[in-house]
Parts: C-alpha cells; sequence; structure tokens
C-alpha cells in the first residue's frame, strides 16, 4: 500500500509557511513504513531539530482505479479518518531552497501516526463540512473543517489518479489547516473528527 499526500490544500496554511495558493493538488508520497504502529510512541527523530505536527482528515481507498473522473470519485473511497502528517520543517526547509525533493522530511519512518478507527462516509451528513481538529497537551492548536479545502475530496482522487494508480487501502492524506508548529518530547497529541477522539499520540 502507499500513502499519497496533498501539500497545501488549505489556504491560510499555505500562507502561513510563506507559499503561494497552488493551482493544482501537490502531491508527495510516504511508504508503508511511514505508518506509525498502532499504540506506538512517536520518537523525534536524530536528524531534525524542528519536528512539526500536521493534522489532516485521511481517505481509505476501497477500489482499484486510474484515471477517475471527478464525479464518480466518490465511489473510490469508503472511510474517513485522521492522521498526523509528521515533518521535519527544518529538513524541508532546507530541501526547498536547494530544490531537491522532500522525501527525507515527509516520508521517513512512522512520519504518519492514523488514527486505528475509520468512519463509513455513510455516517457523515456533508462530507465538505467535516470539522477536525489537534490538540497538544489539551490545548487545541489546529483547527479545521473540510470545507475550506482548496481541492475537495473528488477533486483530489480524479487528480491523484492521473499519476497513480489507487488500490485498495491506499490512504490520502488530504492537507493540513493552519496552526502546524512544533512538538517536543513529552507532547501528548490528540486528533479529534467532529467531538470525536480519534488518534492519541505520545511523543518521546
Ligand atoms: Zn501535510
Amino acid at each position: 500500500m502507499k500513502i499519497i499526500c496533498v501539500g497545501r490544500n488549505y489556504k491560510d496554511h499555505a500562507r502561513e509557511l510563506g507559499n503561494e495558493v497552488p493551482s493544482e493538488p501537490m502531491l508527495f508520497l510516504k511508504p508503508q513504513t511511514a505508518i506509525l504502529p498502532k499504540r506506538n510512541p512517536f520518537y523525534i527523530p536524530d536528524f531534525t531539530e524542528d519536528l512539526h505536527y500536521e493534522v489532516e482528515l485521511v481517505l481509505r481507498i476501497c477500489r482499484l482505479g486510474k484515471n477517475i473522473q471527478t464525479k464518480f470519485a466518490h465511489k473510490y473511497y469508503s472511510e474517513i479518518g485522521v492522521g498526523i502528517d509528521f515533518t521535519a520543517r527544518d529538513l524541508q526547509e532546507a530541501c526547498k531552497e536547494k530544490g531537491q525533493p522532500w522525501e527525507i522530511a515527509k516520508a521517513f519512518d512512522n512520519s504518519a501516526p492514523i488514527a486505528p478507527k475509520f468512519i463509513p462516509v455513510a455516517d457523515f451528513d456533508d462530507l465538505t463540512n467535516i470539522d477536525f481538529r489537534l490538540e497538544k497537551n489539551g490545548e487545541v492548536v489546529q483547527k479545521g473543517n473540510s470545507g475550506d479545502q482548496i481541492f475537495n475530496f473528488d477533486e483530489l482522487i480524479s487528480h491523484l489518479s492521473r499519476f497513480f494508480t489507487i488500490k485498495l487501502g491506499d490512504l490520502v492524506f488530504t492537507g493540513t489547516p493552519a496552526g502546524v508548529g512544533r512538538v517536543e518530547i513529552g507532547d501528548r497529541l490528540e486528533a479529534f473528527i467532529g467531538d470525536q477522539s480519534m488518534l492519541k499520540v505520545t511523543v518521546k
């Protein structure tokens, strides 16, 4: 399986990092080894001095597809969860400066904690109005709503499937809202969809 991620999909987040709002989705991948095993703590890797959390809604792909039209895209994901796209911001900035790929900053081992449970799409009233948030040590640090995405779920699936065949079990990280920030040893992160606690991560 693979994890397909979308960068800069919320205007307020693109701006907070000084990036332009993109005219088409900006994609990158994380490998299967990026998934943090359930209930494991997350250990800050020794190669970064500036590790950031990014909370994101995550789609679980339910069937094989390629070149999917936007109007059919909803048939390709059946569940929505939440995950954290851990980012070594210092390495990412260095890569961006040199025009190099981002993988060492984004796709390293355990960089993708994912909620153990997903919510069936049918349980949501409106996919363009899903509230989600991240708390750090009990304090809200990121708040998002899927309605603020620059590219909605169906547009993302359509776009990314032009480049990558999607398969059952693949995951799509759909971008982070504003409020990204640094984590330190001892931090406790908790991600919510609506008021439902979905994911807890202890940073070590
Ligand atoms: Zn992200």
